[in-house]
C-alpha cells in the first residue's frame, strides 16, 4: 500500500459517532410488505412498482406526508397558516411549488415494446437501466395489437388514429406481423452461427420487447403522466402510463387527486381564448388549428 493510500484508508476509519434514531411515531410499509406491485399491460408488457421513497409512513398518513414534511422545512413559519396536509399539498400543486413533490420517488420495472420505449426515453428526468441486447439474447416477445387497435390514420390528427380499420385489412396487417415475427428464428440462427448479439439484433422489429428499471420523483412522474396519459399520446404508451398512475395513486392519494384536479383534468387558456370569453366573440385567429383547439375547449366548458 502506498503511503497516500494508507492515509486515505485511515481517514475512512474515523470514530465518528453515528446516531441511529428510531421513528418518532409508529410507521407502516406503504407497499404493505410486498416485494413488488405489478400490473400486466397487453400480452407481454408489465409495469411493476419495486420501491418507494419514503417506504415507511407514520400510521394514519400516506407517503404524501413526505411532501408536507419538505414543504414545512422550506417554508418554515409560512406554512403554519395551512395546518392541514391535504390543503397544503393542493396549494403547492395549484401554485406549481414543485420541489416538495420531488421528495417522493418511485422505482419501477417496465417491460414494453421498443416502439413504446422510444417515446418513453424522451423523458430525460428519470434514471434508467435498460436490458442490454449486446450482452443478452433478446427474448421471443412481440407486441401485437388487437384487431380493433389496428387503427386507421386520422385526418385531423396527423400523428395518430382512433377509428379501427375494416376487419379484412386488420386481419391482413396481423398476418403481416406474424411474418415479421418470423425474423426471430433467423436471429437465433445467426446467433448459433456465432454472429455477435449486438449485430444479430439489428434486424429485429420495433415490436420486440425491451425492459428497464426506471426511477423518477413524483414531480417528474406527474409531468410524464400529464403527457402520456393524455388522449394525444399513442394508445399503447397511454396503457403503460395509466398502469403507473394506478400503482402510484394509493401510495400518494392526496397528491394524485391534486394532479388530476390542477393538472391532468385542468385546462390552460391562452390570452386569445380569455379575450373570446370576455367579449363573447369568435377567437381572434386565422389559424385553423388554433380555432379547432378553442372549439374543443369550448365543448369541455359546456359553451
Ligand atoms: C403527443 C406527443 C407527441 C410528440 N411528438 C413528437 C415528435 O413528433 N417528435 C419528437 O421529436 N418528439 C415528440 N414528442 C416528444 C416531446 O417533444 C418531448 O420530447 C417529450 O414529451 C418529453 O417531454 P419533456 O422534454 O417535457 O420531458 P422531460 O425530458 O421529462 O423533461 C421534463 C422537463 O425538464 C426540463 N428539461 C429536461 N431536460 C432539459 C434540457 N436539456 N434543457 C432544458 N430543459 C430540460 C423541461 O422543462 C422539461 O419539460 C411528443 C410527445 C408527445 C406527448
Amino acid at each position: 500500500m502506498t503511503p497516500h493510500a494508507a492515509t486515505a484508508a485511515a481517514d475512512l476509519e474515523t470514530d465518528l459517532d453515528i446516531v441511529k434514531k428510531p421513528f418518532e411515531a409508529e410507521v407502516y410499509d406503504v407497499m404493505g410488505n410486498s416485494s413488488r406491485w405489478e400490473v400486466k399491460v397487453h400480452e407481454h408488457g408489465l409495469v411493476a412498482l419495486l420501491d418507494v421513497m419514503p417506504r415507511f409512513a407514520p400510521v394514519g398518513k400516506t407517503a404524501d406526508f413526505a411532501i408536507v414534511q419538505a414543504a414545512r422545512v422550506s417554508y418554515g413559519e409560512g406554512t403554519k397558516q395551512v395546518n392541514e396536509d391535504r390543503g397544503l399539498i393542493r396549494y403547492l400543486a395549484r401554485h406549481r411549488h414543485t420541489t416538495p413533490f420531488e421528495m417522493v420517488e418511485f422505482k419501477f420495472h417496465h417491460v414494453m415494446p421498443i416502439f413504446v420505449a422510444r417515446q418513453w426515453i424522451r423523458h430525460r428526468t428519470a434514471n434508467v437501466n435498460e436490458y442490454s441486447a449486446r450482452y443478452s439474447v433478446v427474448r421471443d416477445r412481440f407486441f401485437k395489437p388487437t384487431p380493433a387497435n389496428v387503427r386507421r390514420q386520422g385526418t385531423s390528427n396527423r400523428q395518430g388514429g382512433d377509428e379501427p380499420m375494416d376487419a379484412a385489412t386488420a386481419s391482413d396487417f396481423l398476418n403481416y406481423l406474424d411474418e415479421v415475427e418470423k425474423s426471430y428464428e433467423r436471429y437465433q440462427e445467426f446467433l448459433d452461427k456465432g454472429v455477435s448479439r449486438e449485430i444479430a439484433r439489428i434486424a429485429l422489429p420495433a415490436s420486440v420487447y425491451t425492459e428497464w428499471y426506471w426511477k423518477i420523483d413524483l414531480h417528474n412522474l406527474f409531468h410524464f403522466l400529464s403527457l402520456r396519459m393524455d388522449p394525444h399520446a399513442q394508445q399503447e404508451i397511454r396503457d403503460f402510463a395509466n398502469a403507473m398512475f394506478a400503482l402510484v395513486k394509493p401510495i400518494v392519494p392526496i397528491a394524485a387527486e391534486a394532479f388530476l384536479d390542477y393538472n391532468f383534468e385542468s385546462m390552460h387558456l391562452t390570452r386569445l381564448e380569455i379575450e373570446a370569453i370576455k367579449s363573447g366573440r369568435p377567437i381572434d385567429t386565422t389559424n385553423k388549428r388554433e380555432a379547432a383547439e378553442w372549439d374543443e375547449k369550448k365543448k369541455r366548458l359546456g359553451m
